[in-house]
């Protein structure tokens, strides 16, 4: 086992390492205003180019008129019933940010995948003269497109939803898709995905694995494109449109966040990307009055790890002895994007762990309390709020300091509408049994 002496406090590792929920305060924080991503702001813009296609091709976003957004919500009962069940005060108000609904994916990987698919066939089309920036991107939808795409290739490492979201999107346009899914992948994903004709391999390892078998298969083929969820710059930042929107939303709810109302935001994390882009996004835009955490089973601490010791991606879970096997199967990650810990550094206020028990019991009561179905993965962030540590933390730092009750908690729910309906009442029926 490798030495981290130097790297990590003592109580920190053991706790790791016995499997303990723990918190990682994040000492690198630097506070610093709100400003201007132009490359966030050209993701917005692609994707609003894509909306008459995506509308066309996928009536579910109609309803957005092609944007693929999902709503905000109250969550009072489940307030009520965090408090009673936890025994703990939460200061403020609590909402879920509902990406479970996201159209297409049905879960946070519907924007990184997509946007990225979206950007890989905007390329190819201007570059071969089939399109202008001006036009009406519906046109994609016609025959002589599909033909078009179906002479490239797109491929993928996941635990099963970016495959999802890539292989939904991709075998829309005519690309041919290979998802290679890792160990952890649930049935029902691959089933989906080969019903839409994506090509699905599947592996006996972990993510780490399932992504470089991916890469090996696009090193060969000039016409492939692999889509690298340890390190793609595009993914990033098609998660952090989200904040774009974000703010949008809020303001027509109503809710404030500025120096004496402070947003709180709790955020599942794997490999880092989705709530690293998402992360990136609300900083951006809310400056120094968003406070983000993120998320992670005591199984698989990916990212915990590589900030707290500054080793980013060479360093993983097992290093440490952990298995890296959880039911989260969405955060079921051993080693953490290199792109998303160096962009998080600075920007994130800490990572804390969740126990596999825990999102399970707290999957039944929201369930119980405001009939919403999630999956195990996401409910990570919705321990946040209840954690002590985190409210001691939040009331040490000057921009929150007794300002709790005037905060939204908000908990990003990143998957859950496309689990068969037999699966998830098996879900709900395991949480009730550990109540
Ligand atoms: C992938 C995923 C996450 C985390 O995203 P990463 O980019 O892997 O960190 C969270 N929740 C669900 C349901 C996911 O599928």
């Amino acid at each position: 086992m490798v030495d981290f002496t130097n790297h990590l406090d003592g109580d920190l590792l053991s706790d790791l390492q016995v499997k303990k929920e723990t918190f990682w305060a994040n000492d690198r924080l630097k506070l610093s205003g709100s400003s201007e991503s132009k490359e966030m702001i050209e993701a917005g813009q692609l994707l609003s180019r894509f909306a008459p296609y995506l509308k066309e091709v996928f009536p579910e976003t109609g309803q957005t008129s092609g944007i693929i957004e999902s709503p905000v919500k109250n969550l009072p009962n489940m307030q009520m019933s965090l408090q009673d069940y936890y025994q703990i005060n939460i200061p403020g108000k609590l909402m879920l940010k509902c990406d479970n609904q996201l159209p297409i994916a049905g879960s946070i990987k519907a924007r990184g995948g997509i946007y990225e698919v979206l950007k890989i066939a905007e390329t190819l089309a201007l570059k071969h003269n089939f399109i202008r920036k001006t036009d009406d991107y519906s046109v994609m939808a016609d025959r002589k497109f599909i033909d078009f795409f179906s002479q490239f290739s797109i491929a993928v490492g996941s635990t099963g939803n970016l495959g999802l979201s890539i292989g939904m999107m991709g075998a829309a346009l005519g690309f041919k898709v290979t998802v290679h899914m890792s160990r952890e992948a649930k049935q029902w994903k691959k089933d989906l995905l080969r019903e839409k004709g994506v090509q699905v391999v599947e592996h006996e390892n972990d993510f780490s694995h399932a992504v470089e078998e991916g890469r090996n298969q696009c090193t060969l083929d000039p016409n492939c494109f692999f889509i690298d969820d340890e390190n793609s710059r595009d993914l990033f930042m098609g998660y952090a449109v989200a904040a774009l929107r974000l703010h949008k939303q809020l303001e027509r709810e109503g809710i404030n966040v500025d120096q004496e109302h402070p947003l709180i935001v709790y955020l599942p994390c794997g490999v880092g990307g989705g709530p690293g882009g998402v992360t990136y996004g609300l900083k951006h835009v809310f400056g120094e009055h968003v406070h983000c955490y993120f998320a992670e089973p005591v199984d698989s601490p990916c990212m915990l790890l590589g900030l707290s010791t500054g080793k980013h991606e060479a360093i993983s879970v097992r290093d440490i002895g952990l298995s890296n096997q959880t039911e989260a199967d969405g955060l079921a990650v051993g080693r953490p994007s290199a792109l998303a810990g160096k962009m998080v550094n600075e920007i994130l206020n800490g990572v804390y762990t969740v126990s596999d028990e825990n999102l399970f019991k707290m999957l039944a009561l929201l369930h119980a309390s405001e009939n919403i179905s999630l999956e195990p993965s996401a409910l990570a962030g919705m321990f946040g709020p209840t954690l002590q540590v985190i409210q001691r933390h939040l009331e040490s730092m000057p921009r929150t300091i007794g300002r709790l009750n005037q905060a939204t908690h908000l908990v990003w729910a990143t998957g859950g509408s496309l689990v068969p309906p037999s699966i998830m009442s098996d879900y709900i029926t395991k949480g009730k049994s550990l109540l």
